[in-house]
């Protein structure tokens, strides 16, 4: 599989974990736009949150709720959740991938 998420979940590329259950992983975005920028990916590889959303919703569910625990241990004011899906919505890795980000104020709309 060549998915550079694939291979972060199985270990084969390193990544900063910050949680890791049998369905679920979370690690430091290595580019980061926020003082806290995480990202929160199933382990089974689907293309886009839809598919992510048909195939697997209690993952979906359980990557919401894991980002919401992150961000009170990390004592977040307030965070901001993104899938970006589609190119032109911004995706660059199509392995679906929840932002979390927090850290800073952020504006509306966004860019
Ligand atoms: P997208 O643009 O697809 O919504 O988000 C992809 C994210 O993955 C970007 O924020 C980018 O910085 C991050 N990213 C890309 N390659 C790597 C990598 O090898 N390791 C980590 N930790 N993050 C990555
Ligand atoms: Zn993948």
């Amino acid at each position: 599989m060549s998915c550079l998420f694939c291979k972060i979940a199985s270990g084969e590329i390193p990544a900063k974990l910050l949680f890791e259950n049998e369905r679920v992983i979370a690690f430091e975005d290595i580019n980061p736009q926020a003082p806290t920028h995480i990202l929160l990916i199933p382990k089974t590889h689907f293309a886009n949150v839809g598919e992510l959303a048909v195939g697997e919703s209690d993952t979906l569910s359980e990557i919401f709720l894991t980002a919401d625990k992150l961000a009170s241990q990390l004592g977040l004011a307030g965070y901001r959740t993104i899938f970006n899906s589609g190119a032109e919505a911004g995706q660059t890795v199509f392995h679906a991938h929840l932002h979390l980000l927090g850290g800073r104020a952020f504006t509306w709309p966004p860019g």
